[in-house]
C-alpha cells in the first residue's frame, strides 16, 4: 500500500443514524474530540436554508423552524433503493422529500437558496463526515486525511460501499470501515479483557437506527468475531415513532383532527416524544407538553414507562431473538458468555435491559463502557493501529471480523447457490464451479446476491456480469469457476473464468445498481467542495455584516450616550451621526452586499470616526 496516506493523524469516526462521534488516538489513549458547541457527539443532520447550509448542532437547533429541509437520518437510506419497502415507510415519516432518482436510487429534495436541489444519502452522509473531519482538524490543528468509519455489522456490500463513497466525497481516506459492535469490543477489550484471559463477549449495540449483536472472543489484543446478527432497521428511532403514532391518535380521538399530514406538528411532536423517551428510561411516568401543536391547540398528555413499553414489545422482542440468532450460528450455548457489554443510547431503555438480563439467566450486564462513545473510541483505536502512530498494544491488535450476509449467484432452478455463507471470517476468497446448462452455449449471466432466502429473487441483487467466449461445448462440459473475494472492510469483489480451455475471462463487478458511477462521485466531490465555498462566503459575509453594524451601533451609543457624548465636540459629533445614518440607511438598501463592500465601508465608517474619537481623548 501507498505511503502517503498513513502520513499525518488518522481520525476514528462512528457515523450514527442520529449523532455521530469523532476521537483521535494521542498521548498514548484515545480522546473523543468535542465540536465548538463543547458537545462529544455531534446530531448527524444537514439542513439548507435561503441562505446558507448548516451541518450538525446548527442544523438540529433549526429543524422546528425548517422542518422539510433538513435532512436527518440518511444513515437509513444509504446503498438501499428508493423501492425498499423500509425506505417507503421511512419516507411517510420523514419531513423531508424523497424522489426516485436514476436507477431506483432515492433522491432527497430540499430547497437550497430559494432552489430545489437534489441529494442522494451519500452526499448527506458526506457532508456530516466532513464536519467531523472538521472538528478534528480544528483540535487538532492541522489536516486530517485518514479515517476508519464504522458501519452496523449488518450492513450489506452496497451500504458499505456507499459509505465509503460517502468517505470519498468528504476527502477522506477511509482507511478501514469497521463493524460497529466489534468498534465497541475493542472499546471494551482494551480496559478490561487483557487483565482477566480469554473471555466470550456478546456486544448488543441498540442505537437509533439499528440493533447489531456481535459475539467475540477477546483474549489480550486479539480480537475473534464469532458471529453478527442485526437489523439495520431497528432502533430509538422505530420506538419514537411507535410513541408519535400513539400520541396521534389520542389527539384525533380528544380534537378529531388529524396531524399526520403536517410535517411541522410531527417533528415537534417527534422532538416532544424522543424527550420524554429518555424520560422513561428513570421515571416511570412523564408528561409530554407541545405549545400550539396543530390549529392553535396546546398539547399536553401523559405516558408510563409501562405504556412505552408495550407500544414497543414486539421490537424489544425483535432485538432479543437476534441475540438468539448470533449464539445459534456461533455454535456457542448462552452459558458460554462471560460478558454481555451494552452500547448504543437505547439500551438505557430498561425494558431492553430486563429482557436481556432474563434472557441471559439473570446475569449481570456490563454497562461499563460508553455508549456513546465506545465505537468512536474503538474506531480510534483501530485507526492508530493502521498507521502505527500508536503504542506496541494497540500497533499489535489483530481483529478477526465476519461477514454478515451470506453471498451467492443464482441458478437457473431459481435457487441461490452460496458461495460464501454467512458469519465466514473475513478477509475471505472462495471458489465455486459451474458449467453451461445448453449445448453451445458461448455466455453466462452470472448474478450476484447476498441474504439468507433460499430463493434468489427473495434475496438482494448486488449485480451481474456476463462472462463471454466460454468455447462452444456440449451441455455440462465446459467448467467456470466464480470467485469471491472479500476484503478487511467487508467488502466484495466477484470474478469468473473458464477454466477446461486455459481461455480466461476475469471480470469484477464495477457497476452495481446501489452505487454512485465514479463520474457522479467525483461531480459530488466537486459540489462538496463548492458547497464549503458557499459556507465560508456566508459565513464571511455574516461576520463583515455583523462588524459592521457593531461598529455603527457602537459610534451610535457613544454620540448619544450622556456622558461621553457630552463630551465630544458638535461638529464632530454630528459628523459620526451623520456617516453612521448614511451607513445604516446603506445597510437597509443592501442586504445582499458582498463580504468586501461591507468591510469596505466598516474602513470608511472607521476613517470617519475615529480620527474624531482619538482628537476627543486627547483632549481630555
Ligand atoms: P446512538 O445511535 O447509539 O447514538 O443512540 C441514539 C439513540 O439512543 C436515540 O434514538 C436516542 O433517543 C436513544 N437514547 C439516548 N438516551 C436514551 C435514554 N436515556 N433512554 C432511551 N433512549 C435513549
Amino acid at each position: 500500500m501507498a505511503e502517503e496516506w498513513k502520513q499525518g493523524p488518522a481520525i476514528g469516526i462512528d457515523l450514527g443514524t442520529t449523532y455521530s462521534c469523532v476521537g483521535v488516538w494521542q498521548n498514548d489513549r484515545v480522546e473523543i474530540i468535542v465540536n465548538d458547541q463543547g458537545n462529544r457527539t455531534t446530531p448527524s443532520y444537514v439542513a439548507f436554508t435561503e441562505k446558507e447550509r448548516l451541518v450538525g448542532d446548527a442544523a438540529k437547533n433549526q429543524v422546528a423552524r425548517n422542518p422539510t429541509n433538513s435532512v436527518f437520518d440518511a444513515k437509513r437510506l444509504i446503498g438501499r433503493r428508493f423501492s425498499d419497502p423500509l425506505v417507503q415507510n421511512d419516507i411517510n415519516l420523514w419531513p423531508f422529500k424523497v424522489i426516485e432518482g436514476s436507477k431506483d436510487k432515492p433522491m432527497i429534495v430540499v430547497s437550497y437558496k430559494g432552489e430545489d436541489k437534489q441529494f442522494a444519502a451519500e452526499e448527506i452522509s458526506s457532508m456530516v463526515l466532513k464536519n467531523m473531519r472538521e472538528i478534528a482538524e480544528a483540535y487538532l490543528g492541522k489536516t486530517v486525511k485518514n479515517a476508519v468509519v464504522t458501519v452496523p455489522a449488518y450492513f450489506n456490500d452496497a451500504q458499505r460501499k456507499a459509505t465509503m463513497d460517502a468517505g470519498g466525497i468528504a476527502g477522506l481516506n477511509v482507511m478501514r470501515i469497521l463493524n460497529e459492535p466489534t468498534a465497541a469490543a475493542i472499546a471494551y477489550g482494551l480496559d478490561n479483557v487483557g487483565r482477566i484471559g480469554k473471555r466470550n463477549v456478546l456486544i448488543f449495540d441498540l442505537g437509533g437506527g439499528t440493533a447489531d449483536i456481535s459475539l467475540l472472543t477477546v483474549e489480550e489484543n486479539s480480537f475473534e468475531v464469532k458471529a453478527v446478527a442485526g437489523d439495520t432497521h431497528l432502533g430509538g428511532e422505530d420506538f419514537d415513532n411507535r410513541m408519535v403514532n400513539h400520541f396521534v391518535q389520542i389527539f384525533k380521538r380528544w380534537h378529531k383532527k388529524d396531524i399526520s399530514g403536517n410535517a411541522r406538528a410531527l417533528r415537534r411532536l417527534r422532538t416532544a416524544c424522543e424527550r420524554a423517551k429518555r424520560i422513561l428510561s428513570s421515571a416511570i411516568e412523564t408528561t409530554i407538553e407541545v405549545d400550539s401543536l396543530y390549529d392553535g391547540i396546546d398539547f399536553s398528555s401523559t405516558i408510563t414507562r409501562a405504556k412505552f413499553a408495550e407500544l414497543n414489545m414486539d421490537l424489544f422482542r425483535n432485538s432479543i431473538e437476534l441475540v438468539e440468532r448470533c449464539l445459534t450460528d456461533a455454535k456457542m450455548d448462552k452459558g458460554s458468555v462471560n460478558d454481555v457489554v451494552l452500547t448504543g443510547g437505547s439500551t438505557r431503555i430498561p425494558k431492553v435491559q430486563q429482557l436481556l438480563q432474563d434472557f441471559f439467566d439473570g446475569k449481570e450486564l456490563n454497562r461499563s463502557i460508553n455508549p456513546d462513545e465506545a465505537v468512536a473510541y474503538g474506531a480510534s483505536v483501530q485507526a492508530a493501529s493502521l498507521t502505527g502512530m500508536c503504542n506496541e498494544k494497540v500497533k499489535n491488535i489483530v481483529l478477526l471480523d465476519v461477514t454478515p450476509l451470506s453471498l451467492g449467484v443464482d441458478l437457473k432452478s431459481g435457487l441461490m447457490s452460496v458461495v460464501i455463507p454467512r458469519n465466514t471470517a473475513i478477509p475471505t476468497k472462495m471458489e465455486s464451479y459451474y458449467t453451461t446448462t445448453v449445448d453451445n452455449q458461448t455466455e453466462m449471466l452470472v448474478a450476484v446476491y447476498e441474504g439468507e432466502r433460499a430463493r434468489f429473487v427473495d434475496n438482494c441483487w448486488l449485480g451481474e456480469f456476463t462472462l463471454r467466449g466460454i468455447p462452444s461445448a456440449p451441455s455440462g462440459v465446459p467448467s467456470v469457476v466464480i470467485c469471491f473475494d472479500i476484503d478487511a472492510n467487508g467488502i466484495l469483489n466477484v470474478s469468473a473464468w473458464e477454466r477446461t480451455t486455459g481461455v480466461s475471462h476475469k471480470i469484477t463487478i464495477t457497476n452495481e445498481m446501489a452505487r454512485l458511477p465514479k463520474e457522479e462521485i467525483n461531480r459530488m466531490i466537486k459540489d462538496a467542495e463548492m458547497y464549503k465555498v458557499e459556507d465560508d462566503k456566508y459565513r464571511e459575509k455574516a461576520e463583515a455584516k455583523a462588524a459592521l453594524e457593531n461598529y455603527a451601533y457602537d459610534m451610535r451609543n457613544t454620540v448619544n450616550d450622556k456622558e461621553n457624548g457630552a463630551k465630544l465636540d458638535p461638529a464632530g459629533k454630528k459628523r459620526i451621526e451623520g456617516a453612521v445614518q448614511q451607513v445604516t440607511q446603506w445597510l437597509d438598501w443592501n442586504q445582499l452586499a458582498e463580504a468586501d463592500e461591507l468591510e469596505e465601508k466598516l474602513i470608511g465608517l472607521q476613517l470617519i470616526c475615529n480620527p474624531i474619537i482619538a482628537k476627543n481623548a486627547k483632549e481630555q
